[in-house]
């Protein structure tokens, strides 16, 4: 006779988003169990997505600095990339952070295997029956590979594969230019390979402004990497060692050849195998459907982070994971406010940030907003440290001066983001801004200069000749 377990709370995946619903429902004194795929534990984050890659990307960008050092007047000898050892210390890494996780999971019971709905309160685990009074599905994304004719004969790689690569491919097409394309592209030309990106919108990072994304079109082409906008791949083949895309731009057709294709399009909920119908949870072509309180169409079913559909990014799926906890277990459940938590970063060099609204969400919502943008060259610390690309853009309202957003693409742009999220997490106007001390020289002193440029309605200073 199969015997039932019982908990308050039964988290669906022990990634980001199962992690934090089961840390939250213990908190408020619930009996907790997580239940984990058969895989290695420790998400996707830690395993194969933000920690690994950006372990990879660390590398690279020293690469960067070395080539660069002639500049700001070091002389090293050349340059080279131990591919060997770069993977290793991204294993070792990894091996470190997965290490860490598994102590935090020890806290909790744990099931290891694949989930499966048997009735609208309870699982089966491979044959070990769980039944809680509120379950969070947290099973995250996956890579569907795109219907594109011949593709599969050219065995395309992705962002799981790329983590191990050892062997640099001499030639790469990278589809797809959203952060983990352009990351990826930038990494393998930078060791080496001929990348040619190809993005099927107007411009790279279709999520965010146009502005921000022809930017970083401009560094990763100062990298070597031939960004196709506006390419359509038509097809795929193999001709020997080698593959060849047939692509599209504006009525044109063409080819390019490469020895790998590298797949960074769309990753899409997760959730086979799941028996969603047995648990009468509704998906929408989004992701797992949920309401403003996270809970799904089953009153007893929460669902966070990656499989919902929406920003695949580990503070979101965490505060989504939190919230579903909580909700699940209070008479006055709260509003998921998603507003709150958008930021994201794009882990090239020069680096992308953005937090809050851009252009086109203001736009759509119908807010009245006025934008100033203003050059790392016209900051002090930027032009010491020879990181004068970029810019920071503000948006504020027209109304009451509240920043709705900063966009940052240049050097430091990942942690200047910090110090945009707090300001927009307390409403701060621009005039707060422009008062606001900043150490000198420092890069953040950008956030006084662009927040001056709305009280003076003044373009910022043209740049010193030589310094553009
Ligand atoms: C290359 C790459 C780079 C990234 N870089 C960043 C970054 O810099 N910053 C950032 O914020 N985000 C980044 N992300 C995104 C981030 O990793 C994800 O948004 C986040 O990890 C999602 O967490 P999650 O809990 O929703 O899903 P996951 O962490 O994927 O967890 C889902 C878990 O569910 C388990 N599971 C699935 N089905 C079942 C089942 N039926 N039964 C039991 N268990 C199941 C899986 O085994 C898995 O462990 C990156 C992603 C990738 C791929």
């Amino acid at each position: 006779m199969c015997v039932s377990e019982r908990y308050d709370l039964c988290a669906i995946g022990a990634g980001t988003a199962g992690f934090a619903a089961a840390q939250a429902a213990r908190s408020l004194g619930k009996s907790v169990v997580l239940v984990s795929g058969p895989g290695d534990l420790g998400g996707t984050c830690i395993l194969r997505g933000c920690m690994p890659a950006k372990t990879l990307l660390s590398s690279t960008e020293r690469l960067g600095d070395v080539e660069h050092a002639r500049d700001v007047g070091i002389r090293a000898s050349e340059a080279r990339a131990d591919v060997r050892a770069i993977v290793e210390r991204k294993r070792e890494l990894t091996d470190y952070f997965a290490a860490d996780r598994r102590d935090e999971l020890a806290a909790f019971p744990l099931a290891r295997g694949s989930a499966r709905f048997v009735a609208n309160v309870a699982i089966d685990v491979d044959g070990r029956r769980i039944e809680a009074e509120r379950f969070v599905i947290a099973t995250g994304s996956r890579i569907v590979p795109p219907a594109i004719d011949g593709l599969a004969a050219c065995r395309p790689f992705t962002s799981d594969d790329a983590l191990d690569m050892t062997a640099i491919p001499s030639s790469l097409i990278v589809l797809g230019g959203g952060p983990v394309g352009c990351e990826f592209a930038q990494y393998f030309a930078r060791l080496g390979a001929r990348v040619t990106l190809v993005q099927a919108e107007a411009t790279l990072l279709r999520n965010d402004d146009p502005d921000i994304g022809a930017a970083l079109e401009t560094f990763l082409t100062h990298d070597g990497v031939e960004v196709l906008t506006r390419t359509t791949a038509l097809a795929f083949a193999r001709d020997g060692d080698a593959c060849v895309a047939y692509l599209a731009r504006d009525g044109e057709r063409f080819e390019r050849r490469a020895v790998r294709v590298m797949l960074a399009t769309n990753r899409l909920p997760f959730y086979d195998g799941l028996g969603l119908e047995t648990a009468s949870v509704r998906v929408t072509a989004r992701g797992i459907d949920v309401d403003a309180f996270l809970r799904t169409s089953n009153p007893a079913v929460y669902a966070a982070g990656d499989v919902l559909g929406r920003r695949n990014l580990v503070h979101v799926a965490a505060y989504a994971g939190r919230l579903a906890a909580r909700n699940a277990f209070t008479p006055h459940p709260e509003r998921a406010d998603f507003d709150r938590f958008e930021a994201h970063a794009v882990y090239t060099q020069p680096q992308i940030a953005v937090a809050g609204l851009d252009e086109r969400a203001c736009r759509e919502r119908g807010i009245a907003y006025d934008v100033r943008r203003h050059p790392f060259v016209d900051v002090g610390k930027a032009v010491v440290s020879d990181e004068r690309a970029g810019f920071v853009k503000m948006l504020a309202s027209v109304d009451d001066g509240r920043i709705l957003g900063v966009a940052i693409v240049g050097g430091e742009a990942i942690d200047l983001v910090g110090e945009a999220i707090a300001l927009l997490d307390r409403r701060a106007t621009v005039t707060d801004v422009a008062e606001m001390p900043h150490l000198h020289p420092t890069m953040g002193e950008i956030f006084g200069r662009v927040a001056e440029d709305f009280a003076t309605r003044q373009a910022p200073l043209p740049a010193p000749a030589g310094l553009r």
